[in-house]
């Protein structure tokens, strides 16, 4: 059997495999890479996850996708090494569920790809020797996840770059206090600036020399490991072969991709809600078929949401027989109405993320955080819109509320406990460069860094 093959959703470069696709991050052609076919898990093995630890349906489902690239043992090996963490699943209601994502180092769901990440380009980069520099946009979690993940990986350099002034001060600090190989810039500008300038730097002639790949969710090691938890979910809260509703918080898709794969692969799914920010460009796109990014993005208070434009976008389109360009350009329009029967999408305001998450918390006594409450929100509008049932459902919250106590302070009264797993970080000296949201600058930046080594 020959390995899977990732295609380019821009369709002008050759198809590559997983590692191939991996090391580069995005496509030659500006494009995102997707598998040419999905793998299939059957209902039976589906429910056969219910037995089995994290780990262990993390392994089963990614298998499927590094056969002949990585043998089973040593996948094995990786997820165990990855995945230390728990998911755990709250009842909100009868039928409705929480899962939450914010069990690992960094207390977001972006840990889930970060630590599988750092094992692969750990394995692929000791099979050749080779060297890579790890170019990351953050909005806030990305960053420190990756940082986390990589700190101390041989071959491994990573330079992230944030948006001054929107992000909390414990996610800047969780990544700022790493030393070693992460190297942090804060950029006088928005989550949209960083991309672009990682963006560019990747097609530059200028940077041929310096090999460099992405930790984003441009790159497709980030949604696989990101399909894992829906079946993980699946085999516990729904019967065998029973479709379910997901709600999903929503900035640059990726978390969202990561269902629509598990659906690709077999997960049945009545419904993904796809809840976003003020930033509304998907919304407004599913209903009327047009799309246009906003740029500059909008500030919120899911701050890891403030994207103008979601790059994986590009893939879902492409899931849907679509093809939209880089820049947000369709050249051929996805399948809407199927589109429209497989996902809803709604915008919910600051305003309502706060008033919502005051009363998750006097209805249920239990906390949510700004991002997560948009899930909730979002799984209410769809309700209102259509019954629920007795289809299950589960709501994802992405982040511990110890990550934006301020947010949530002013909302309950209170600050959250900070796990202990975050407090050690939060205590060491922070050191990051600054720079203006100027591509050439960054340039030099690169340049310089790559020159002393
Ligand atoms: C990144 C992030 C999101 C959005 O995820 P996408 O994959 O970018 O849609 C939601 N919540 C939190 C806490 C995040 O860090």
């Amino acid at each position: 059997m020959s390995a899977l093959l990732f295609r380019s959703t821009n369709c002008q470069s050759p198809s590559v495999n997983l590692r191939e696709a991996f090391l580069a991050g995005q496509a030659p052609d500006r494009g995102l890479y997707l598998p040419e076919i999905f793998p299939q898990l059957t209902r039976e093995e589906i429910a056969g996850f219910a037995e089995l630890p994290y780990r262990e349906v993390a392994f089963r489902v990614l298998r499927k996708f590094t056969q002949d690239l990585i043998p089973d043992a040593a996948l094995a090996a990786m997820c165990n090494k990855a995945y230390d963490f728990g998911v755990p699943l709250e009842v909100i209601q009868r039928g409705v569920y929480l899962m939450r994502l914010d069990q690992g180092p960094t207390a977001s769901f972006k840990d889930f790809a970060a630590q599988m990440m750092a094992q692969m380009f750990g394995r692929f980069l000791q099979e050749d020797g080779s060297q890579v520099t790890i170019l990351t946009a953050t909005s806030g979690d990305t960053g420190s996840a990756v940082a986390h993940a990589f700190h101390r990986v041989p071959g491994v350099r990573v330079i992230v770059l944030f948006p001054e002034a929107e992000i909390s001060v414990s996610q800047r600090k969780l990544m700022t206090t790493l030393k070693d190989n992460i190297r942090t810039v804060a950029i006088t500008g928005k989550f949209d600036d960083c991309q672009a300038m990682v963006k560019r730097a990747f097609s530059d002639p200028a940077l041929e020399h310096i090999h460099l790949s992405s930790a984003n969710s441009i790159n497709i090691g980030r949604l696989l490991p990101q399909s894992v938890y829906y079946f993980y979910a699946a085999s516990r809260l729904a019967r065998p072969g029973e479709p379910m509703v997901f709600s999903i918080p929503s900035g640059n898709f990726g978390d969202m991709m990561g269902c629509v794969v598990a659906r690709s692969m077999g997960l049945p799914v009545r419904k993904i809600i796809a809840s976003v920010n003020d930033n509304d460009a998907f919304p407004r796109f599913l209903a009327s078929g047009v799309y246009e990014k906003i740029s500059p993005s909008r500030n919120s208070v899911s701050n890891a949401m403030n994207v103008g434009h979601p790059s994986n976008l590009a893939r879902l389109v492409a899931v849907y027989g679509g093809h939209m360009d880089e820049t947000g350009k369709i050249h051929r329009q996805p399948d809407l109405a199927a589109m429209r029967r497989d996902i809803f999408s709604t915008s919910i305001t600051d305003e309502r993320t706060r008033t919502s998450l005051r009363d998750f918390w006097n209805k249920y006594q239990i906390l949510l955080e700004p991002h997560g409450v948009v899930a909730w929100q979002g799984f209410l509008d769809w309700c209102a819109a259509e019954p629920l049932g007795s289809t299950p459902a589960v709501i994802v919250e992405t982040a511990n509320p110890a990550k934006f106590p301020e947010e949530v302070e002013k909302v309950v009264g209170w600050a959250p406990d900070v796990p202990a797993a975050m407090t050690a970080g939060l205590q060491l000296p922070e050191d990051y460069d600054r720079m203006e949201a100027d591509y050439e600058k960054f340039r030099d930046y690169l340049i310089a860094k790559h020159a002393k080594a």
